[in-house]
């Protein structure tokens, strides 16, 4: 079981960032880097300082979400992040080399995070956005405990195999004591873009029903949709689009910070 609370010896630190929020899932593959890129850039366009931080130390995907790979600079032993999308960005995958695989414990990869989280010249944040891993390891646990979270989004799609994971995420960010801010339904309706028929190939409503049942904010639905796809593997998020898939996630932004 994991430890109540707060950890004890968390350290106070980085008072340049006034809201970390953490965006979560239970299972891998469910949209949660594409969440969080988008809502990053959404809160970006919202005129405020936003930074993004890839948690996920061993299948990073910000670099490429946000289109900037090239490695991070240190200046005065302090990260550099990258400034991509009106927006600061700090990734494993802009650190190591992109193909080689970076195998570490548990508690390598927690210190690696703390490190790029507390040794980052972030500047002043009104948000720090991070990318967790999916699920619920050492790597979730160092966040909950270590760093003064705002709170978690959770983002699962409508399916009851993703949903069943979402609740344990949700479980494990209430154990130690991290509120949970709501959860997303990520690939929800696909449209077709010839016909205009409906389908819903992951299910629909799934999400917004679990939030219900755990007495938690629904904070939207996204669309599955091929252009959401495209935008992210050419590293230009749909949220600095204006079109309705866009205006999807700035409308979830909202509804985070409120
Ligand atoms: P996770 O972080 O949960 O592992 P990703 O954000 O990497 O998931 O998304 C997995 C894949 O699904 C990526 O190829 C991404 O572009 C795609 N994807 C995510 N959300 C959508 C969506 N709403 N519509 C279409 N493709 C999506």
């Amino acid at each position: 079981d994991a430890p109540q609370g707060p950890h004890p010896t968390a350290p106070a630190p980085l008072p340049e960032i006034r809201h970390i929020v953490a965006v979560g899932s239970g299972k891998g593959g469910v949209g949660k880097s594409t969440v969080a890129a988008n809502l990053a850039v959404s809160l970006a366009s919202q005129g405020l300082k936003v930074g993004l931080l890839d948690a996920d130390i061993y299948g990073p995907s910000v670099p490429m979400l946000m289109g900037r790979q090239e490695r991070l600079t240190l200046r005065e032993k302090l990260i550099q992040p990258a400034e991509v999308h009106g927006l600061k960005a700090v990734s494993m995958g802009a650190m190591t080399d992109p193909d080689r695989a970076v195998v570490w414990r548990g508690p390598m990869a927690s210190s690696a995070l703390m490190q790029m989280l507390t040794q980052t010249q972030w500047g002043p944040l009104d948000v720090l956005v991070v990318d967790l891993p999916p699920g619920t390891g050492d790597i979730q646990l160092t966040m909950a405990q270590k760093v003064p979270l705002a709170g978690a989004v959770i983002v699962s799609t409508p399916q009851d195999l993703a949903l069943i994971d979402a609740k344990k995420a949700v479980a494990m960010f209430g154990k130690v004591g991290v509120p949970v801010l709501g959860m997303i339904e990520n690939m929800s309706t696909f449209h077709c873009p010839n016909c205009g028929h409906e389908s819903h190939i992951f299910g629909h409503g799934g999400a917004e029903q679990a939030a219900k049942a755990m007495g938690l904010p629904f904070l939207g639905v996204i669309p599955l949709e091929m252009a959401i796809r495209e935008a992210s593997d050419a590293g230009t998020p749909v949220a600095l689009r204006d079109d309705p898939a866009g205006n999807a996630f700035r409308r979830i932004a909202v509804q985070v910070m409120a």
